[in-house]
């Protein structure tokens, strides 16, 4: 049996979510999929995953629809767990921003540039700078080579991490995240607060390791899923680092301390009986509560 991941956003205006909502479960319940998606009256968000042929007719139904007939569906490799249920939930925005209402990519969004045009600026060795507007647990597994991490906890601190920015204001920047969702608002963040000159990646960096695995990223990329990574093949150099001792991993855990819950990489050797902890405050916190949660 083989199973496939799928993952597919659209920028469009949905003038009925809930009624789309109601649609996408009935179609997920015919195909026997599982994960989730987020509809909003700006767009949809949505990843799911099933037996390869179930997801591949999900996806020769659902874009019949005519607002979707154009949407580009990224799939990965899967292993049947990726999700262990399936909802389809109607919220304000697709990503949680909490951007001013302004910022909106169905009306002006930086232009994208598709992978073989990236190709093209690696090789040439173009003067320009990669911001990784992923969350700074996901950089730290892989990320492209030379990007910079503004080193946000959520997508909603992209405006506390401006003033580190600023410095790249009139160079040529290129924002990235996994699947191009999260850039399509944070490009047009940084548009909007005066940088001269923002393009985003087309499908992301999934796209791009589809097409280019093991090529200009390095380690390993992060999903909000069951695999917590994806493999695409390609030969790769492990760069995470435990946070407690530095030893190399690709293991992410969640903080011991349910208080914080931390998503972090850690080695073998650091994870105990009781957890695993983020720092010694944390581990300290829970003794003190007296491991009620582990
Ligand atoms: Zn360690
Ligand atoms: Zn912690």
């Amino acid at each position: 049996m083989s199973y496939q991941v799928l993952l597919f956003y659209k920028y469009v205006t949905i003038s009925d979510p809930e009624a789309l909502a109601q649609r996408v479960r009935e179609l997920i319940a015919t195909h026997g999929l599982k994960g989730r998606c987020i509809i909003a009256e700006e767009g949809i968000n949505a990843t799911f995953e099933g037996e390869t042929e179930a997801t591949e007719s999900f996806v020769a139904e659902f874009l019949q629809d005519a607002r979707f007939k154009d949407m580009k569906v990224k799939r990965s490799e899967g292993d049947g767990k990726a999700f262990g249920k399936a909802y389809v939930k109607v919220r304000d925005e697709i990503v949680g921003t909490h951007f001013d209402k302004k910022i909106d990519p169905r009306v002006r969004t930086a232009p994208a540039i598709t992978p073989e045009e990236l190709k093209n600026w690696y090789q040439e060795e173009k003067d320009f700078v990669v911001i990784d507007m992923r969350n700074d647990y996901e950089f730290q597994s892989g990320h492209f080579k030379g990007s910079v991490n503004p080193g946000l906890g959520n997508s909603r601190d992209l405006p506390d991490a401006l003033p580190a920015l600023e410095q790249y204001k009139d160079k040529k920047v290129l924002t990235v995240c996994t699947g191009g969702i999260r850039c399509e608002k944070m490009s047009a963040f940084l548009l909007e607060n005066g940088f001269s000159d923002v393009s985003q990646l087309e499908n992301g960096m999934h796209g791009y390791m589809e097409k280019y695995p093991g090529e200009d990223f390095l380690g390993t990329l992060y999903t909000f899923d069951n695999r917590l990574t994806m493999d695409f093949g390609g030969e790769r150099e492990i760069v995470g680092r435990c946070k407690l001792c530095n030893e190399k991993t690709e293991t992410y855990v969640n903080c011991g301390d349910d208080f914080c819950h931390l998503h972090f990489l850690v080695c073998d050797a650091c994870q105990k009986p009781e957890g695993a902890f983020c720092s010694p405050a944390c581990e300290e916190a829970v003794k003190a509560r007296g491991y009620s949660h582990a």
